[in-house]
């Protein structure tokens, strides 16, 4: 599945947290052009975390993306802690 993001001029709500946020993520032709049920990159990237989802490298650039955002929003103990997990993974 591709991942794709949209950039509204105006704030737009995600459908997980209900945080207004300028882009959305979603997966390619899931949601067509429905918009409301997009997510933000915090919540996608729990999405992709509790899926289970893997990761593959024509998604990675993208994921990299959505990665430093939800980083953004991670409080220094869990950027710690997620730091750990990603040496643990060799990244
Ligand atoms: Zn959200």
């Amino acid at each position: 599945m591709k991942i794709i993001s949209k950039l509204f001029d105006n704030e737009a709500k995600c459908r997980g947290c209900n945080w207004d946020t300028k882009t959305l993520y979603s997966f390619e032709g899931e949601q067509g052009t429905n918009w409301e049920n997009g997510l933000c990159g915090n919540c996608l990237a729990d999405m992709l975390e509790q899926g289970n989802y893997h990761v593959t490298k024509g998604d990675f650039e993208k994921a990299y993306d959505i990665l430093m955002e939800y980083w953004d929003c991670l409080p220094d103990e869990r950027k710690m802690e997620m730091d750990k997990k990603l040496q643990e993974c060799g990244v």
